[in-house]
């Protein structure tokens, strides 16, 4: 006997389970079934909250673009916090990887050639001969919490209900229905979400699935008392055109990365020490101030399916399974589209146009079956 009857039962309270959550709970029952007691305790919770337009693949672009209208006039019923707070991508090369920075140049018609001089008065504490080239970019931060937190009171004010405490540990096909298996209590539903991030191969491994094949890779962060005698407040994000480091000013602080992508198991992520020690070496190269103490840091898990396209669709090998995974590092600029199409093709919805057509199939986890 099921504890709990609904349309959809979701797995994973972070930005893609409350964001798909909050979009179908406008017209079908759901339930949201979180591990922790915090949703949001994993990736969402521990990202770098930028939201910037010429990153990741052609498939992640469409997503983001999409999701902006929605990020610069957020439903008052959502949030009335504004979610995007300008600020520019700063993208520098000292010639070593020009070519990277070429290819990303000529890649977007976003990002702007700036002279060196320019971009060291964006950011004074740059080593002038680390600089040869420089682009820029309107990149904008993101009120994540606002967001995350915004969606989970509208998807509760639509009737949906989110259980904590509740870590998956069973799914059974019973007729054509799932039992889901948690310490909260046992779910039916027609349809289950796998929004688990790095745990979703493993939810599908409950399931009787294959895995799809997706890797978490941990990314780190250190947070570094900001440099005295500068305004850091408007500093742009900077880095160089390899992604070997990048750095943001927030709150009177840097937050540096040393921007790896360390393959591991699911767990609970936290830094590497010697990841970061030597994140900050390369920075502490690239700039005149000298990394003297970290006030803190923390990790967190980006997953990735092979192709580095996010997985969402019906697996074709379990009728009622529906993947919402592989979000990478754009989970959160995405999320708003994201959310809107994989809610659309739940309900059986048609593509809105070709290119939405072309993007469905790009996204579909048919590709790995
Ligand atoms: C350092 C860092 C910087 C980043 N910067 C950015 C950025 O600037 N912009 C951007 O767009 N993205 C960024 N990202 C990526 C972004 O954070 C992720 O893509 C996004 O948060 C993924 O959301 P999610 O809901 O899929 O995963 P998660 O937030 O990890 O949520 C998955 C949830 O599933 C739950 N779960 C797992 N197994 C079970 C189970 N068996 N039962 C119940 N619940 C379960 C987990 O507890 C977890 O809460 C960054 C990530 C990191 C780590």
């Amino acid at each position: 006997m099921a504890d709990y009857d609904v349309d959809v039962a979701i797995i994973g309270a972070g930005i893609a389970g409350i964001g798909i959550g909050a979009e179908l709970a406008r017209s079908r029952s759901v339930l949201v079934l979180e591990a922790e007691e915090q949703p949001g305790y994993h990736a969402t919770g521990r990202s770098a909250a930028v939201y910037l337009k010429h990153y990741g693949n052609d498939t992640i672009r469409w997503l983001t673009a999409r999701s902006e209208a929605f990020y610069l006039n957020p439903p008052a019923e959502v949030t009335e916090t504004p979610l995007l707070s300008p600020r520019g991508e700063l993208m520098i090369t000292d010639g070593s990887d020009e070519d990277v920075f070429i290819r990303q140049v000529e890649g977007s018609a976003l990002l702007r050639e700036i002279s060196p001089r320019e971009a060291l008065s964006l950011v004074p504490i740059l080593r002038p001969e680390k600089v040869r080239r420089a682009a820029i970019e309107n990149a904008s931060d993101i009120d994540v919490h606002a967001l995350h937190q915004g969606w989970i009171k509208v998807m509760r004010k639509r009737g949906g209900t989110l259980l904590c405490n509740a870590r998956v540990s069973k799914l059974t096909r019973e007729g054509n229905r799932w039992l889901i298996e948690s310490p909260a209590g046992v779910v039916s539903a027609a349809v289950v979400v796998n929004a688990a991030g790095a745990w979703a191969d493993k939810v599908a491994a409950m399931a009787g699935l294959d895995p799809i094949g997706l890797t978490p890779c941990r990314r780190s962060m250190a947070v570094l008392p900001a440099p005295e005698g500068y305004d850091v407040s408007r500093w742009p994000v900077f880095g160089p055109a390899r992604e070997l480091w990048y750095c943001k000013a927030e709150a009177g602080t840097l937050y540096v990365s040393p921007a790896e992508e360390d393959p591991m198991e699911p767990h609970d992520a936290y830094p590497d020490d010697m990841v970061l020690a030597e994140g900050l070496d390369r920075f502490e190269q690239a700039v005149t101030i000298r990394v003297t103490r970290i006030e803190r840091s923390w990790a967190g898990l980006r997953t990735f399916a092979r192709d580095r396209t996010p997985v969402i669709g019906f697996d074709p090998a379990a009728e009622g399974f529906f993947w919402l995974a592989g979000q990478g590092g754009y989970g959160i600029q995405t999320s708003p589209a994201a959310s809107r199409l994989a809610s659309a093709i739940i309900l059986g919805e048609k593509a809105a146009g070709d290119d939405e057509r072309t993007v469905r199939a790009q996204l579909d986890p048919a590709r790995f079956r």
